[in-house]
């Protein structure tokens, strides 16, 4: 899926590409009309701007109005677009720049610490910056974030 990100959910926009998901932030410096006259390839627009986006929805492009816990984004956007809550490291992107990884062998990483390299077995290269991942204690914080956004999609699922 293909999001377009308003530049105040920039922690979303990682998010979103951390689940393998092509997620384009749009410049804060931009205006709410240039926003409107920008060619959104049918990308689905993340705002949490009402005013904004009561006026993309005149203009027929695909939007939704997210709220702001990241939990409870991730969850409406998995309950209302079919968002999978998990991530993939076949699909994950790099958070930073948005761009596909691949997976590096161990032998060429001699620049991270050595009890980084001993202690996992998965890294991740950003094809364009070259930024390396693992799935080190912050993917484990990500985890729990995602079983707590699970969860509130069961609510929301269920109804107030
Ligand atoms: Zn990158």
């Amino acid at each position: 899926m293909k999001f377009i990100v308003d530049a105040m959910l920039g922690k979303l926009a990682k998010w979103l590409r951390i689940l393998g998901h092509d997620s384009e932030l749009i410049s804060p410096d931009l205006m709410d009309e240039e926003i409107l006259s920008m060619d959104f390839n049918g990308r689905v627009f993340l705002t949490r701007d009402k005013e904004l986006a009561k006026r993309v929805s005149k203009r027929r492009i695909n939007y939704l109005l997210v709220p702001e816990r990241q939990e409870e984004a991730l969850a409406l956007l998995s309950l209302k677009l079919g968002l999978r809550l998990r991530i993939d490291p076949r699909t994950t992107r790099c958070p930073f720049c948005n761009s596909p990884m691949s997976p590096v062998s161990k032998i060429i990483l001699n620049n991270l610490p050595r009890e980084v390299i001993k202690s996992n077995n998965i890294f991740l290269r950003c094809n364009k910056c070259g930024n390396v991942y693992w799935f080190a204690t912050h993917y484990w914080q990500m985890l729990r974030m995602l079983l707590k956004a699970r969860s509130i999609k069961v609510k929301m699922s269920l109804g107030p």
